[in-house]
Formats: structure tokens, sequence, C-alpha cells
């Protein structure tokens, strides 16, 4: 192989290259990317940078070294067998790995809305908020909490709608999303569940309901979508993603994919997953890498992903769908909590930590492993997890 072909600048991309390195290949590497930037992590966006802690978030990796060929502003505009078509033109490759990530979802009106992806996005909304401007965040998802949580410290009057009967719905589940309600309150957020955008418009936000949400900044954070427009009649197989398998190969040959583009076939889980994670876009190039240089190499990872909100530290492990939920800690009465989600003979599936770390750490290991727990132990919180 002498010419693999990156596309998509992310943190996925990058970790693509360095993991080709890593592995003694020596050919050429060439990495495109829509963005203006150089490869950069996205957590702090809505985090350090929001607040106004940061500035960059440069991924600390030396393109130099690694001897790639990158090349900014070029975007790929569809695919062939042997040939990547891009806005500068053809590009020959023997190997691809697709690494387009996702993008936001935009509500339908006239009116300015501003979502959080790139760091021109979080650096254009930061000057926005400003003391008492009026902030509507559409979406109380793990984004949404985390614009309200900044807007709120820069001293905006915050409003978070959410169609949803709680916030984080959608990942949590409506009983565990609602455990964090109270925090908008404490925060002096006027969070409104049940509620539907029909438009955005100059000046506010119609409801569907015929009512008017006057608002001087409108952040939309209601779900992405994985770049794969692009790929169209490429015979890529794509469906809520690009299908790879559990070695992250596409339909195509010589075309793996990887981070919050890819849906993949878990062994572990049973089932196919697509999940918007760092810690995906950290870790899945290793494999994808591994298969396109012919080693034998799966995914099957335990999924992670942490959230900073409310001045706490959300973190979970695991997938979670069909299984019965303990708790750990009472989220009423304590500020450290966990949410445990068990299977029909007592293993964990998957578990949410509210400020508790161990938790995480240890539960994490519990799900990989696969062992049963016993519950009563498990729900009082001064027994390590270790040892129930
Ligand atoms: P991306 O980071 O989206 O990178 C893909 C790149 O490809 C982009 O630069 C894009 O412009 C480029 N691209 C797209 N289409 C094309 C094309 N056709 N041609 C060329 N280039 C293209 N995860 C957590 O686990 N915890 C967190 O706390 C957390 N916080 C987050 C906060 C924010 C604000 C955001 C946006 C994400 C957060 N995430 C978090 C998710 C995490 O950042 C993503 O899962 C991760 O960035 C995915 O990396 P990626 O490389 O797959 O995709």
């Amino acid at each position: 192989m002498n010419h693999v072909v990156v596309v998509g600048a992310g943190l996925a991309g990058v970790r693509s290259v360095e993991a080709l390195r890593a592995r003694g290949y020596r050919g050429r590497i060439t990495l495109i990317g829509e963005e203006s930037h150089r490869p950069y992590d996205r957590p702090p966006l809505s985090k350090a940078v929001l607040l106004g802690d940061l500035d960059s978030t440069l991924v600390d990796s030396d393109l130099g070294a690694l001897d790639v060929d990158l090349r900014t502003n070029v975007a790929a505009k569809g695919l062939r067998e042997d040939a990547l078509e891009t806005t500068e033109g053809e590009l020959e490759y023997d190997g691809l790995i697709i690494a387009t990530g996702a993008s936001p979802i935009r509500l339908r009106g006239e009116g300015a809305q501003h979502v959080l992806r790139t760091i021109d996005d979080a650096l254009a909304l930061r000057a926005l908020l400003v003391s008492g401007a009026r902030v509507v965040v559409v979406g109380a998802g793990w984004i949404g909490a985390e614009v309200a949580t900044a807007a709120r410290r820069a001293g905006c009057e915050v409003t978070v709608v959410e169609a949803a009967g709680s916030p984080l719905a959608v990942a949590l589940g409506t009983e565990v999303g609602s455990y964090t309600v109270p925090w908008y309150a404490e925060a002096g957020i006027d969070l409104r569940l049940g509620t539907m955008v029909g438009s955005v418009d100059p000046g506010g936000l119609t409801m569907m309901d015929g009512s008017w949400i006057p608002a001087d900044v409108v952040v939309t954070g209601v779900g992405v979508r994985p770049s794969v427009g692009w790929l169209a009649g490429s015979g890529v197989e794509v469906g809520n993603g690009i299908l790879v398998d559990e070695h992250l190969r596409t339909s195509m040959p010589g075309v793996v994919a990887v981070g919050d583009c890819a849906n993949w076939l878990s062994r572990r889980f049973g089932r196919r997953m697509r999940v918007e994670h760092w810690d995906t876009a950290l870790n899945a190039p290793e494999t994808a890498v591994a298969t396109l240089l012919g080693e034998s190499a799966v995914y099957d990872p335990v999924p992670y992903f942490w959230s900073e909100q409310f001045g706490r530290m959300l973190q979970y492990a695991g997938h979670h769908d069909g299984a019965r939920l303990v708790l750990r800690g009472d989220p009423a009465a304590d500020r450290k909590w966990a949410v445990l989600w068990l299977t029909d003979d007592d293993r964990l599936a998957a578990i949410l930590t509210v400020d508790r770390p161990r938790d995480l750490v240890q539960g994490r290991r519990i799900v990989e492993g696969g062992q049963r727990l016993d519950v009563d132990r498990a729900m009082d919180p001064s027994v390590p997890l270790r040892d129930c």
C-alpha cells in the first residue's frame, strides 16, 4: 500500500494518521478536512471554550513528524473504488479511511440560530453570552445542558426548551433524565419540558402551540446527523451512518470508517452501534488501521461518555437498552449518586455516575468483564462496586 487517504481532519482522522505510523506504515498519507483548522478536540468547545477559559483546543499531535500531507479547506465530494473526488480535484488511493464525523441538525425558520460543532461556532457563540442576554437553548441533551451551564455562568437569562418529558431523555430515558431537572432551577434556568419549537424567527421562537419566546440568542442543540451525504451513489452502504462490520470495513474494498460517522456491528451487544463519543473517535482508528493494513482486529468496546454540567461530572459506560434500572444513592438527597442498569440475570449493562468517578472506573470494568452483581450491596453507595 503506497497511499492512504484519510477524509475528515477531526480527532478520528488524526488518530488514524497516528495509528498508521505507529503500525509501521511508511507510505504517503493525505489527510483532508473541510474546515480551515488543524485537527482539534470538540469536548472543550461546550465547556472551557464557552466559559472563556480556553481559546484553542488543537490536538497535541506532531503532524510534521507524522509526515502527513494535511489539506485543509478541502471537502470530499464523491467516491469511486480507486479515487476520491474532492473540491480540489481527484485523489487516487490504495486505502481510504472515512472520518467525516457528524453535523448538527437545524430547526426551521428565518431567525438566527447557533449550533455548536466547530471552534468557530464556539467562539462566535461565546461572544454573545453576555450578562443579561436572553438565551434560549433548544434541546436539553448533553450539548444543551452544557451550553445552558456556560450561558448562566456568563450571567445570561437562560430558557431551555425540550420536546421530551425530561432532560437527557434520548440518552438516558425519562426516569433518569428527570433526576437532573432540579439542577436547572438551582442554576436559575427556566426549563420548559414537553414544548416543541415551530420555527426560529427574527427576535425569538414561535412554539408549536402558537406561543412566542423572545430571544437575543437561540442555540439549537437537538442532535446531529452523520456527515455521509457525499457518499451518495458511491456504492458504500449507508444507514444511520456508514455501515461497517466488526473490523470497521465498509462495503467497498480498501475503505474503512471510524468515529461519529461509523455504524459498527458490535459482537458484545449483538447489534449495530453508532455513538457520538470522543472515546470512540480516540480508539476506533487503531482497529480500522489494523484492518486496512491486513491485520485481524475487532472493534468491540464498552462505549464511554462524559459530560460536565451544572458543576457536576456525569460519566456513562455501557449500553442500557432493555435493562432494568436501580439507584445507587438518592438523587433527591445526595449530591453524588449513580444509576445501574442490570440485565435479567443481574449483570451490569451500563452505569451512569454523577460525581462518583471511582464507581465509573469499577463499573466500566464490571460491564466489560460481564460478571454478576449482588444487587442489594450494589445499591448501597458505601460499598465499593468492585466488592459487589
Ligand atoms: P468530527 O470531530 O466531527 O470530525 C470530522 C471532521 O470531518 C470535521 O472537521 C468535518 O468538518 C470534516 N468533514 C466532514 N465532512 C467532510 C467532507 N466531506 N470532506 C472533508 N472533511 C469533512 N464526547 C464525549 O465523549 N464527551 C464530551 O463531553 C463531549 N463533548 C462534546 C462537545 C461538543 C461541543 C461537541 C461538538 C462534541 C462533543 N463530544 C463529546 C463528542 C465528540 O467530540 C465527538 O464524538 C468527536 O469529535 C467525533 O470525532 P470525529 O473525528 O468522528 O468527528
